[in-house]
């Protein structure tokens, strides 16, 4: 069945202006499952008015609680409809429903539960200066937020971007990827049916660089938070610039996965595995390149591939199934390309290295590993985003410092230990906004999420995360 979505506009379903749509796939059956509408520059001005006027009517005016309140009642709703949700970002994604029923989708209703409570404890502060004068600061909404995510965990990177962004009392416009851009509307029909104001979430469609370059060139839009790569990051970054908007960008990585000899090596096993498998490795933070200590490579590589030939690959819609099909053709053609890389300049490929397929259809790739990977070949230093792990060996905890920080990236790392010290010391020395002690991939709400580097700045989730969404106002008061 092709359903033929609309789009959110000032509390309306609605087609584009122009009529045109762009198709949706079920990138494991490779049908066609729907379409969106293609908007343009003329539905987002239209969107941008209606923003406006929820900011400086309804929206505005409401208090801290009752908006604290629609943000709960979001994230009960989400919650309530978790089943169809999670069901529809697997035919959409190819995620294993395991992930969207259990992770991507009660995630995501947690982190509007988390932000719905920060509505109310947003304050500035009160500066005394002098006898003759005081100052507070008043901590505003920046205005409207454009929000741009990836096609790679659609309903939770959305609310990464909307749950702090309500809560600090801004309006969102919120584009998904074109590829993956169907529960970003059922985010939208939750939105509607908690009782938010006309304008103050709106889902657009449409492909990257003209809707999303339309948000970033917009004079109406005062912020965009982008998830997505660090190329077009770049791009937005330069875009924002004509406008001087604020924008916080939480881009691509190539993160070191570090087991020392003295680790518990199943459980290192366990998360290199998971580190780049999960979400078949469509993953910003995916822990892509495996350093592991001389003394215990073997046996490390060995739990690794046990452990990888044990991971079931297959229909997504399969509750057994952990690794789906790609997002896309051209996702998975980038992938294959990356592996005969690393075939040409000499890694060893011991597990997978070609694509897949179930009764004949879907982007799969088998999960792969290359050992015997040196840091200058193409699979070490770029972003491959699939399931393809570089392993590479060191000695010394300061050379696998150096190498893991000879990246242009700095999202996550991870350190496999039972020395105390060491791990901490590590964790200093990594150049990267996250660093998980033997374990890997856990997030919570309460705890921020960026980068260093070509990773981007700002931070997603945590208090700190509330101030890419305010103005702070000094107010100076005369008392002489
Ligand atoms: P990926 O490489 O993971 O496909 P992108 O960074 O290209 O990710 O896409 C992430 C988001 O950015 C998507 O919503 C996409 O439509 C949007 N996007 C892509 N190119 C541009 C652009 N030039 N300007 C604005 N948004 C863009």
């Amino acid at each position: 069945m092709v359903t033929a979505w609309k789009c959110l506009i000032n509390g309306q379903w609605v087609d584009s202006r122009s009529g045109r749509t762009l198709p949706v796939w079920n990138p494991a059956t490779e049908e066609q499952i729907g379409t969106v509408p293609e908007c343009g520059p003329e539905d987002l001005d239209e969107a941008v008015k209606a923003a406006r006027a929820a900011l400086d009517g309804p929206w505005g005016k409401m208090s801290a609680a009752d908006r604290g309140r629609l943000i709960h009642k979001a994230g009960e709703l989400l919650y309530q409809r978790l089943d169809d949700i999670a069901k529809l970002e697997t035919a959409n994604q190819g995620k294993p429903i395991f992930e969207s029923s259990k992770i991507d989708v009660p995630w995501s209703a947690n982190c509007y539960q988390y932000f719905a409570g920060w509505a109310t404890k947003i304050t500035g502060d009160t500066i005394g200066i002098s006898p003759g004068s005081f100052n507070y600061t008043l901590k505003e909404p920046v205005g409207i937020v454009g929000a741009i995510v990836p096609w790679n965990f659609p309903v939770l990177l959305a609310t990464w971007k909307l749950a702090p962004a309500l809560a600090a009392g801004c309006a969102v416009i919120l584009k998904p990827a074109s590829q993956t851009p169907v529960t970003a509307l059922k985010l939208g029909e939750i939105f509607t049916d908690a009782g938010f104001p006309p304008g103050t979430v709106q889902v657009i469609t449409g492909p990257g660089a003209k809707t999303g370059m339309a948000m970033a060139t917009h004079p109406g839009i005062d912020k965009i938070s982008f998830t997505g790569s660090t190329a077009t990051g770049v791009e937005l970054m330069k875009a924002c610039a004509t406008t001087l908007k604020k924008i916080t960008l939480e881009l691509g990585g190539k993160s070191p996965n570090i087991v020392f000899a003295d680790a518990d090596l199943d459980s290192a096993a366990r998360g290199a595995a998971s580190g780049i498998f999960y979400n078949k490795g469509e993953v910003c933070a995916a822990g892509s390149r495996l350093f592991v200590q001389e003394k215990a490579h073997d046996d490390l590589v060995a739990r690794l591939l046990d452990r990888t030939g044990k991971l079931l690959q297959g229909d997504p819609t399969d509750p057994k199934v952990r690794v789906g099909p790609q997002v896309s053709r051209e996702q998975q053609e980038s992938i294959l390309r990356y592996i005969g890389s690393g075939k040409e300049q000499g890694a060893k490929c011991v597990a997978g290295g070609e694509k897949n397929a179930v009764n004949g259809k879907g982007f799969f790739v088998k999960p792969t590993v290359f050992t015997e990977v040196r840091p200058e070949m193409k699979i070490a230093q770029e972003e491959i985003f699939g399931p393809v792990l570089s392993v590479m060996r060191f000695k010394e905890p300061e050379e696998v410092v150096r190498l893991a920080n000879d990246t242009c990236y700095g999202l996550a790392s991870a350190v496999w230990t039972s020395d105390v010290k060491k791990a901490h010391r590590t964790a200093r020395a990594l150049k990267a906004g996250t660093v998980w002690v033997n374990t890997y991939g856990i997030f919570d709400p309460a705890v921020p999420f960026g980068g260093y580097k070509m990773s981007g700045f700002g931070r997603d989730l945590g208090r700190e995360c509330l101030e890419g969404y305010l103005n702070t106002k000094s107010v100076w008061v005369d008392l002489s």
